[in-house]
């Protein structure tokens, strides 16, 4: 079947080249795509092998996304945006075994036992599948859109521009030789769209051509690991309870993944200073271990209920970057556009890569129709980059600045929720309120999940008077009660140490 899109109503379209089909490039096509762009997409990999998922996942060679094989959370801002702008993809997800989970099906079961609907609900549900899954299924719908053509094996190595008066405009790509026996050559187009994920080259060129981009960067100081499993025939998932399938232990943030028909990940991420830890869930028989003590994540394991499809694997590199493309009001180049993991990046533990990418590309889409001058367009680009994503870029970082000082902590034998201020005791306390009441008061628990999903302004629903009012009344009850809705259930660093055997690290809390 193939899908035309018809042009925007101002006429206003464009050839438009875009380096790579990843996440955020199939995205990209889609939405340009649909305002009636025509589209080439230039793809260093090759095409997902002819199969089912099983195929995709177990057989294809993606070495241009090293994270792959790692499992991807899909939020609800992506779902919903998906759900909005490509209702008969989210049926083809569905037609390849991606389950969609509600709010309902997630909530553990005392808050489960007391739900009743309420409107905004139907916006809080998740995608499960394998990134394999989602990438093969959108790949081929995005082939058969009319004005998108797909090419693969072919590698972007370079910019073409046109320099005049102080201004850089880009012109095209140079495009390299590689397999499939290619010849070098050059590609023409009017707008340039780096979708080329985490090791885009643009910065680079950009920097070679005299246009440094500015990176902010920060290092989340973790290494992620990963191990496949599948359910035996005949046993079902583990049903949601109290014991939370993933947390943070301090010395280990752990995670389970339920994929689709069967599958599911469980990933273990260790401090960069947790050696010993570090070598051993690189170890199978070790990584089984450590989740069968983790009581989130045992029932997934125990009883033989499952059997592991691939080895421990891990990748590292784990940082929140943000680039400038526009330095001190002027673009450093027209023409040219970078999305999702090529513009920002946060660290996967949050799973909100494919959402901000996806809503990345969907800005760009709409700039570029409201916008018809090249310079304007990149200063709207900016703009509404930092007005949609900045806010959650920024939550990302303190997110990880308090998980590295709580690793740290834990790695030294400190205690680190001691206050030595008033203005730091209110915080925790105030913390520790929000934890308790969002595990006990679905309301609560409703605005934390719109911050979560991503379909608000991180923490907007303290402001809501009744959220605001329910954790005031928890605070007056005190802060001890409250606090214990911070531990996460699991061993400590020094009786995981003990369990597996390895040498016991020096100063820890026992
Ligand atoms: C370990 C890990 C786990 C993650 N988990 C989640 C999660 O749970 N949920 C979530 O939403 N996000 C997750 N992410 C983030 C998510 O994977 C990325 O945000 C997303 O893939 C970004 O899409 P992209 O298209 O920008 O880049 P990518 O998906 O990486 O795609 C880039 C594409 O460009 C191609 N390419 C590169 N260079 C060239 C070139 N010169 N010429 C031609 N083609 C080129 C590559 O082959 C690739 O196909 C995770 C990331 C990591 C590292």
């Amino acid at each position: 079947m193939t899908t035309t899109h018809q042009a925007s109503p101002n006429n206003m379209t464009h050839d438009i080249t875009l380096v790579g089909a990843g996440m955020c490039g199939m995205f990209s096509a889609l939405a340009m795509a649909q305002k009636g762009h025509q589209v080439t997409i230039f793809e260093r990999d090759s095409v997902p092998p002819a199969g089912d998922a099983d195929k995709a996942f177990f057989e294809w060679e993606r070495k241009g996304a090293a994270q792959f094989r790692h499992p991807h959370a899909f939020l609800g801002l992506m779902c919903n945006l998906i759900q909005q702008h490509h209702p008969e993809l989210l049926a083809r997800f569905q037609e390849a075994g991606a389950r969609i989970v509600t709010l309902e099906e997630m909530l553990p079961p005392k808050l489960r036992n007391r739900y009743t609907a309420a409107p905004g609900d139907e916006k809080l549900w998740v995608l499960l599948c394998r990134r394999a899954t989602m990438e093969t299924v959108v790949r081929r719908y995005v082939e058969n859109i009319e004005n998108v053509r797909i090419v693969s094996d072919r590698t972007v190595t370079g910019l073409l521009v046109n320099e005049h008066d102080g201004q850089l405009d880009i012109t095209g790509v140079e495009l390299g030789e590689r397999t499939g026996g290619h010849e070098p050559a050059r590609h023409n187009s009017e707008l340039v769209v780096d979708a080329s994920g985490r090791t885009s080259k643009f910065p680079g060129w950009l920097a070679k051509l005299g246009r440094p981009v500015r990176e902010e960067k920060e290092d989340a100081e973790i290494v992620y690991f990963t191990k496949h499993f599948r359910l035996r025939p005949g046993e079902r998932e583990p049903t949601r309870s109290e014991r939370p399938g993933a947390g943070d232990l301090g010395y280990l943030k752990f995670g389970v993944f339920p994929g689709e028909n069967g599958h599911f990940a469980i990933i273990l991420c260790v401090p960069l200073g947790e050696n010993v830890l570090r070598r051993a869930v690189r170890d199978t028989g070790l990584f089984d271990q450590i989740c069968l003590n983790i009581p989130g994540l045992t029932p997934w394991l125990e009883n033989a209920r499952s059997e592991a499809t691939t080895e421990p694997f891990g990748i590292g590199d784990i940082k929140s970057v943000w680039r400038h493309f526009v330095t001190d009001g002027h673009p450093l180049a027209t023409n040219f556009f970078a999305v999702g993991d090529a513009a920002l990046r946060t660290n996967p533990l949050y799973g909100r890569g494919c959402s901000t990418g996806i809503k990345h590309a969907q800005l760009l889409a709409e700039v570029i129709e409201e916008n018809r001058d090249p310079v304007t367009r990149e200063l709207r680009f900016a703009e509404r980059t930092e007005e949609e994503l900045r806010p959650i870029f920024d939550a990302s970082l303190r997110e990880d600045r308090s998980g590295i000082k709580r690793a740290r902590a834990v790695m030294e034998g400190r205690v680190l929720h001691r206050p030595d201020s008033l203005k730091k005791w209110f915080r925790l306390a105030f913390g520790d309120a929000v934890r308790a009441a969002s595990r006990e008061q679905l309301h609560v628990l409703r605005g934390v999940m719109k911050t979560f999903h991503l379909l608000e302004k991180p923490g907007d629903f303290l402001k809501d008077r009744r959220i605001q009012a329910t954790i005031f009344r928890y605070m007056v009850r005190g802060r001890k009660r409250n606090a214990a809705a911070r531990l996460q259930p699991g061993p400590s660093r020094a009786a995981l140490h003990d369990l597996l055997g390895l040498s016991r690290p020096s100063r820890s809390p026992g």
